[in-house]
């Protein structure tokens, strides 16, 4: 602990970048309150002296007197003293991380409140009814988040209160009513907690403040932090703030708002108002809020207020910004403020509108979008044509379309979702303890509650479709089913639901492409007059990137056909050319032939035979990118993946000599098999062992590379082809294999007469060869880093297996937050790449390099390859739009 180190902010001392000390909130409403917009005062306390409690268990022993220096200042300016007996000051105490992040303890209201101080701010607010709600309120959320009871409790008391008096809503209640309900709030706190509802006000307040600190280490808000890759190590920020009120009468309440509509990027009036009512109350779509616009008749006057403070904020923070207000007897007060959410779409349109309005220029537009919202605009959308039975329809929370069966809980969402089903997760309304479902689901579906509410917010943070507050379904947890309009929904029968428009259908619908990707395809110009919006921001978007980005794209490909449709999507040639895909299908015996060739005459013959086919297959290739690099990797995986399984043929061959008519070829295949079988295939005979065990393997598919240029350059093309040599170890074997290629090229140059000018280079896959890529580098025009089997050979992780099998219980334990095989490993595999490229480039300054492994389409990773220097990276066609987007946010 540092010595005075100031763990307390008042609100006027903060600012809106200071999120890492004050968290977001309190770093938002320090700017609110400098911008001298309307903040309740008061205070934050910093994500340090969270850190301190978290590490050892206590408070820093400073914190307890910056607390009360600051309260005292608080009560001074408000003329009141905190839960004093005639005119109590109440606060709020909420959380406020860095990262907004449901699962932790959120917000305790009216702290201050007791046995007496309720007596007085009855008479201070004239409403005995609604001081007796606000200890109720107080003793249900302190009871809940503080202390640990069961809100179930609460709630159900509630609910008996209620029926009791033949009402539906709260409001109902009566001053009577709600005294009793205190008392019996204060039984079960008694029952469950062993303890009494602490009366003194300041324990309240400590009492909450700590268990916020403790809050950030719930397991909900853990399991979030994983999903979300949000460190663990940040802590939360506490806020204490004068409560202002939004239920104390038709003349107050609360609403959410935003600058414009996240779903679609359209300015307007958007959000939802609730009146005599306090937050919680429309987050949790307990009673139905109206649309925001309706404030206007409601009260002209703060509703004017609010539209100017928005565009004040939008301005002010040149984004979307959502708004949390309340309305005290018609006085309008900020209680939070953020850059809101948005949609993918919505992120672009933004984007791009804010540059018209001259708010951003393009580089910080870019930094609004990301590569994974590009990727989720390019999912497929529903058929709006299929005849398929529509059930409902309920608001458009989180775009996607999402197909599965109907579940009712997350304990079988989780179940059958690990069991290989695809599930939908339907719920009245979420709470934080479905976070698991929500994982586990491919869409969610709620009745109850609005685009704010927890379901709609979660999911737009996953990036999950969800549809909430369909109103005429009737969910029926108990029974695991829904009844909509008289149709019944059974457990495990199949939904859809279609994120974008809220429509809820009934069975599957059929998914057609989404308009993105029928303009990457060029079927659809974003110069069209009809042109959809959202393709004209992401061509303008995808336009800023390709200006700044250094990093070219290139892509994984194999046929002509994908490399076409990786040319649309902007390839600049392909970063790999798997040839052992061509050894396939019907040729797959002809490769057969070459293994059990006995003689030198036998694997010559069968080589010949390949010759003319992988010619073919590279003409195509040249063809379709001519003017374009094509690196051509030459057979990488071990021979026996080109013959049958060991288990079948034994089985066969054993039948066969049962029936005594065993078949030769079956028998010399079954010893090849036997020969050729390993203990660790991806460790054996594979790559450039092959080229150098098999004689003339290699040299033919040089060959049929070299005489497929040279007819592309005979037919006026331009073939651009690069030799890759897999699974280098050593300077030696590239070397031997280069000067077999070279000769052979010669040959082919010679009998063509076509000056070929073909690189040769390899690929880094292994730590040996990036440890020594000095050396390689003498014998390669080129590196292409293979990342996968890298991370498999630096983590001794087999890339087939490990996420199957033990990944889910390390990322469990947070020993890593995202698979090594999805999103670059930095500090290990990747610091072998950085120092390989510095080895490589040392020796050899015009040394080209790349990477070809699966991260070469990752966004986290593209940053990194930009960073570290390489010239390309090269992905699967459909990631290339993607890595074109993030290679231009990592150089913006
Ligand atoms: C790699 O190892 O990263 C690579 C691209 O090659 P393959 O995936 O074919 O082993
Ligand atoms: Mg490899």
């Amino acid at each position: 602990e540092i010595k005075d180190q100031k763990f307390v902010y008042d609100f006027t001392e903060g600012n809106k970048d200071l999120k890492d000390l004050l968290g977001g909130k309190g770093a938002n409403l320090a700017e609110m309150t400098n911008l001298g917009l309307p903040v309740p005062p008061g205070f934050t306390i910093t994500t340090e002296a969270c850190k301190v409690y978290l590490d050892s268990g206590e408070e820093p022993a400073a914190l307890r007197d910056e607390v009360s220096a600051h309260l005292d200042a608080l009560e001074q300016r408000m003329g009141k003293k905190l839960g004093q007996s005639e005119d109590p000051l109440l606060v709020s105490v909420r959380s406020g991380a860095k990262f907004s992040m449901p699962g932790m303890m959120d917000t305790v209201l009216n702290i201050g409140l007791s046995d007496t101080s309720v007596e007085g701010l009855a008479r201070q607010a004239g409403d005995e009814r609604f001081a007796w709600d606000s200890y109720r309120r107080l003793i249900q959320m302190f009871g809940k988040t503080v202390l640990g009871v069961e809100g179930e409790l609460f709630e159900d008391a509630l609910d008996a209160a209620k029926e009791a008096k033949k009402v539906t809503v709260d409001t109902d209640l009566d001053a009577a009513d709600l005294k009793k309900l205190v008392k019996q709030f204060k039984k079960i706190v008694k029952s469950e907690t062993g303890r009494d509802f602490p009366q003194d006000p300041r324990e309240q307040m400590d009492l909450a403040i700590k268990a916020v600190f403790d809050s950030w280490n719930g397991d909900r808000a853990k399991l979030y932090r994983r999903q979300e890759r949000i460190p663990h190590d940040l802590g939360t920020a506490v806020n204490v703030c004068s409560m202002v009120f939004g239920n104390l009468g038709p003349d107050s309440g609360t609403g959410v708002a935003f600058t414009r509509d996240p779903a679609s990027g359209h300015q307007g009036v958007y959000g939802d108002y609730l009146q005599n009512a306090q937050g919680e109350d429309v987050v949790a779509g307990i009673r139905n809020t109206v649309p925001l616009a309706d404030l206007e008749s409601i009260d002209k006057k703060s509703y004017d207020q609010l539209m100017q403070i928005m565009e004040t904020l939008e301005t002010h923070y040149k984004d979307l910004c959502d708004i949390e207000f309340t309305i005290e007897r018609g006085r309008l007060w900020m209680l939070q403020t953020r850059v809101g959410k948005r949609t993918a779409g919505a992120a672009f349109r933004i984007a791009t509108q804010l540059v018209d309005q001259g708010l951003i220029d393009e580089a910080e537009a870019l930094q609004r979008v990301t590569g994974a919202q590009l990727a989720q605009l390019m999912f497929p959308r529903f058929d709006e044509t299929a005849r398929v039975e529509k059930l409902g329809r309920g608001i458009a929370a989180s775009p996607g379309a999402a197909v599965g069966k109907a579940v009712f809980d997350s304990y079988t969402a989780v179940k059958w979702s690990r069991s290989g089903e695809k599930v939908i997760l339907i719920r009245r309304e979420t709470n934080p303890d479905d976070l698991d479902g929500m994982i586990a689901a491919e869409g969610i579906l709620t009745s109850r509650g609005g685009k704010t509410s927890h379901a709609a917010v979660v999911a737009r943070g996953m990036g999950k479709t969800c549809v909430c507050g369909a109103e005429e379904l009737e969910v029926d947890t108990k029974r695991r089913r829904m009844t909509v309009n008289g149709t019944v929904v059974e457990e495990g029968d199949v939904v859809s639901i279609d994120g974008s428009t809220g429509k809820v259908y009934l069975g599957e619908v059929p998914v057609v492409p989404s308009p993105v990707v029928e303009y990457f395809e060029g079927r659809m110009h974003a110069g069209a007059d009809d042109a959809d919006e959202l393709v004209q921001a992401v061509h303008r978007i995808m336009a800023y990137a390709d200006r700044v980005r250094r990093l070219r794209v290139r892509a994984n490909a194999d046929n002509a056909e994908d490399a076409l449709r990786a040319r649309r999507f902007g390839a600049q040639g392909i970063g790999l050319c798997r040839t052992e895909h061509m050894f396939l299908g019907e040729r797959r015996e002809m490769v057969e032939k070459l293994i059990l060739a006995d003689t030198d005459d036998e694997r010559e013959d069968a080589l010949k035979a390949l010759l003319p086919l992988q010619k073919k297959d590279f003409v195509e290739l040249f063809e379709a990118m001519d003017g374009l690099p094509v690196t051509v990797r030459l057979l990488d995986p071990p021979l026996h993946e080109f013959l049958p399984d060991i288990t079948e043929l034994s089985v066969r061959v054993a039948l066969a000599e049962a029936r005594k008519d065993a078949n030769e070829n079956d028998l010399r295949l079954l010893q090849a098999v036997h020969r050729l079988h390993e203990q660790n295939p991806m460790l054996g005979l594979r790559g450039v062992r092959l080229g150098l065990v098999i004689p003339g393997l290699f040299t033919m598919q040089v060959r049929a590379i070299a005489e497929a240029a040279a007819e592309r350059r005979n037919a006026k093309g331009d073939p651009r082809a690069e030799i890759m040599i897999p699974l280098v170890g050593t300077v030696q074997e590239l070397e031997i294999v280069r000067e077999e290629a070279e000769q052979v090229i010669a040959e082919v140059e010679a009998a063509t007469g076509v000056d070929l000018r073909l690189a040769l280079g390899t690929m880094i896959e292994l730590p040996r060869a990036a440890l020594t890529a000095g050396q390689i580098a003498e014998a390669a025009e080129f590196f292409s880093f293979g990342t996968n089997d890298l991370t498999q050979t630096v983590w001794g992780f087999s890339r087939d297996d490990v996420e199957a099998s033990f990944f889910t219980a390390y990322l469990e334990k947070g020993i890593f937050g995202v698979s090594p095989f999805e999103t670059i490993d930095k500090d290990g595999v990747g610091s072998l790449v950085r120092n390989a490229v510095a080895a490589g480039r040392a020796t050899r300054p015009d040394l080209k390099l790349g990477v070809c492994g699966e991260h070469g389409g990752d966004p986290e990773s593209v940053h990194f390859f930009h960073e570290v220097g390489l010239d390309y990276v090269s992905c699967s066609p459909f990631r290339i739009p993607v890595a074109r987007l993030e290679a231009g946010r990592a150089a913006a």
